[in-house]
């Protein structure tokens, strides 16, 4: 998911809707947005679909009014799967004996059964059926004075990935787990500031990147006081998501001080070093693979070529919520550039192989278009575990990487070659020159490694096997 706040601006919710557009490709199932004015108090609205068709006509708008706004785009983790409901769709917000609250998550909360029904036992009633609503009942129970503290109260019993965004009545509040899991920067914009999953929606509001939220930290951000930090969680080795830098951020954020885009051609370099091929030209699957098949060429010296066509007004597929959608999802979305493939030993360069779905329908497409030989050269390891933690990965037993052997897998994919990038080679790609330190890992590689830095108890108890 995506999530955003705004301060200290006249229409902040406008700020909001731009904000959320940009991080679209975080979500695209729903978004909401809370405004609060000091005249007429708060304000919400939540609609399914694009920020683009429900957050530019005045009709909306006009009914978001105030200096403070927070907002969320949802990609469905967690709740009703398939469908969301209007229910599930944040901010969430929650009337306090002190004022009101709205809070906006991204992230996935490892323990939320047990949360939720440990708050049923005493008598939260529930109006979602997301885990992030979990908060705001633990907020309420909370007999601390003022918000913020009782968010700190709310947020010490969560486990697993969060990212917040929240408002009250004077105050923007931003939060990051103590792993770091999900992304969450700062920033300026004139007298006011923002909270954004990513840098990509500061350019397109003019606002200045400050700087990134740390791994546990809390801001509170006020008119008269500005930024106030503290660190309300035991500090902890920090975990960020490995494949934000891979496929989720988009490329044109700094993540970690470094630009996306400049880390995923560094991947594609890593793995033409790691696996070089004989072929003609290098293709991406668009757009996910694109940075990387540029790296990959750019070290291969074999010449780049734009083999598939991405058809623009497709979203992303992956986010597509059912199996079926996403089936079709590759034809309306991917087309083979005949003329440029016909009789051509291409190199393909995706991201990712999660199902195998997306690289088996590329890869009949191109060897239909008449191509000699396809090798597949992905920019991750093989994804042979779910994620907890935010990425809606399927369960174990869908993922190819679980099921089959890399050898099982090129003949499934009937490709002449399938080659991952290493761990290692990953990690060095993402600027750790010694690679992965085994002892300790720099980022949270579970989808890759199976070493879950935070145990996913909810699904433990459903009996997943660590
Ligand atoms: Fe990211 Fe994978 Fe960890 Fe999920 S399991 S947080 S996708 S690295
Ligand atoms: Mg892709």
């Amino acid at each position: 998911c995506g999530i955003f706040g705004v301060t200290g601006v006249q229409d902040a919710a406008t700020f909001v809707a731009l904000g959320l557009h940009a991080l679209q490709h975080r979500g695209q199932e729903a978004g909401g947005i809370v405004a609060h004015d000091p005249e007429q108090g708060f304000n919400s609205a939540r609609r399914f679909g694009y920020v683009r068709d429900n957050f530019t006509s005045a009709d909306i708008m006009e009914t978001l009014p105030g200096p403070l706004a927070i907002g969320h785009v949802r990609y469905s983790t967690t709740g009703s799967k398939g469908q969301t409901a209007i229910r599930d769709v944040q901010p969430f917000f929650g009337e306090f004996s002190m004022g009101g609250a709205a809070i906006a998550h991204n992230g996935n909360i490892t323990n939320a059964n047990a949360l939720r029904r440990e708050l049923i036992e005493r008598g939260s009633i529930f109006q979602s059926s997301s885990d992030s609503e979990c908060i705001i009942h633990l907020m309420a129970r909370s007999l601390q004075r003022n918000i913020p503290e009782r968010m700190e109260d709310a947020l010490r019993r969560v486990e697993g990935a969060f990212s917040v965004v929240a408002m009250t009545r004077t105050k923007l509040i931003g939060v990051r787990d103590p792993l770091g899991v999900r992304p969450l920067v700062l920033g300026r914009v004139g007298d006011g500031w923002c909270l954004s999953s990513e840098t990509c929606a500061l350019d397109i509001i003019g606002a200045e990147f400050i700087r990134e939220i740390e791994p546990g930290e809390m801001v509170v951000i006020t008119a008269d006081k500005g930024v106030e930090s503290h660190f309300p969680f035991r500090p902890q080795p920090s975990k960020f998501c490995i494949f934000e830098h891979v496929y989720f951020s988009r490329p044109d954020s700094i993540l970690g001080g470094r630009s996306v885009y400049e880390t995923r051609e560094a991947i594609g370099r890593e793995l033409a070093k790691e696996s070089p091929a004989e072929a003609d030209i290098v293709c991406p699957v668009p757009d996910s693979g694109t940075p990387a098949a540029i790296g990959y060429s750019l070290e291969s010296g074999i010449p780049y070529a734009m083999g598939i066509i991405r058809n623009q007004y497709m979203g992303r597929t992956f986010i597509e919520p059912t199996e079926q959608i996403r089936n079709m999802g590759v034809r309306l979305k991917l087309n083979v550039n005949r003329a440029l493939i016909r009789g051509k030993r291409v190199v393909l360069v995706d991201d990712s192989v999660v199902r195998g779905t997306t690289s088996r329908k590329i890869k009949e497409m191109i060897l239909d278009a008449g191509a000699k030989e396809v090798h597949f050269r992905i920019a991750s390891p093989p994804t042979a575990w779910p994620c907890f933690y935010g990425v809606d990965t399927p369960e174990r037993e869908k993922l190819l990487a679980a099921t089959m052997s890399e050898d099982e897998m090129v003949k499934h994919l009937a490709v002449d070659s399938l080659k991952f990038i290493s761990l290692d080679g990953l990690y060095r790609a993402v600027g750790e020159s010694q690679g992965r330190n085994k002892a300790c890992p720099q980022y949270c590689d579970a989808c890759f490694s199976g070493e879950y830095p935070v145990v996913p108890a909810d699904k433990v108890e459903q009996g997943f096997k660590m």
